[in-house]
């Protein structure tokens, strides 16, 4: 039997555990024997992980759920196989990435990127369970809130247990935010709104998806924030933008006959 390393009280994060990096964050979240993972990483990880889950001393029949905090196959490829191992778990999701996993969006599950020749495989996936926003997942005496914040996937939870915010993709410890892609479903204004709610709640701890554990930090959130606002009237990322000012701009200049040197 392997020491438990908690990253918080009930709380394990299993490349932390491992004291090396799998892929996403796992984190396993329990309460007297019942236990939930949330997200898996891709399918070649899942056995390791679990065998590592029964050194732990967790009975594999006392996993409740299985979350998705949303549809990127670098998060879920692997729930098909943890399935396998642990059939008392409920799959869970929101139903907007319930509809890309039912459906093999492979575009919007980041499972195919053409133009970059990647393609890896996405298993077809049902969900025992939609969550959606304000429900509350009930995991022995523990209660996590669901929230819904859209913005680098539609359809993606984070999740609140007293001071912890398990956040997903929005924010890094970097500063960095999850990939803004139109494919993806991304969305800027949602984006940013998710972001705000972070930096406005009390919570003191985010557990992202990718990356350590940081402090909810108000000064790094607002320079995100800032960032995807800038991103908003700027060409970057392509159609994800409202607007694009230099075109008025320049529709005004062509209208005045102004030269370049003028
Ligand atoms: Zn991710």
């Amino acid at each position: 039997m392997l020491e438990r390393r908690h990253l918080f009280p009930n709380v394990i994060e299993l490349n932390y555990q491992a004291q090396r990096r799998f892929g996403c964050c796992v984190y396993l979240v329990y309460s007297g024997s019942d236990w939930l993972l949330m997200d898996i990483g891709y399918e070649d990880t899942v056995d390791e992980l679990i065998d590592l889950i029964r050194q732990l001393d967790f009975s594999l029949a006392c996993c409740r759920y299985l979350v998705a905090t949303h549809a990127d196959a670098d998060h879920v490829q692997g729930f098909f196989r943890a399935k396998e191992l642990l059939p008392e778990a409920k799959l869970l999701a929101h139903p907007d990435a319930r509809s890309i996993l039912e459906s093999n969006d492979r575009i919007a599950a980041f499972a195919e990127i053409p133009a970059q020749n990647i393609s890896i495989e996405l298993p077809n996936l049902k969900i025992d369970q939609e969550i959606n926003e304000g429900e509350q997942l009930r995991l022995g005496e523990l209660d996590l809130e669901v929230w819904h914040t859209p913005g680098h996937a539609v359809g993606q939870l984070s999740f609140r247990c007293g001071n912890l915010l398990f956040s997903g993709d929005n924010i890094f410890r970097d500063g960095c935010v999850g990939s803004i892609d139109a494919h993806h479903g991304s969305d800027l204004p949602d984006f940013i709104d998710s972001l705000r709610r972070i930096q406005k709640s009390d919570v003191e701890w985010l557990l992202p998806s990718h990356g350590p554990a940081f402090r909810n930090d108000s000064e790094l959130l607002q320079s995100a924030i800032n960032r995807l606002d800038q991103y908003q009237h700027m060409a970057d990322f392509g159609t994800c933008a409202l607007d694009w000012p230099l075109l008025d701009e320049w529709e005004d200049e062509l209208a005045r006959g102004i030269h370049p040197a003028d």
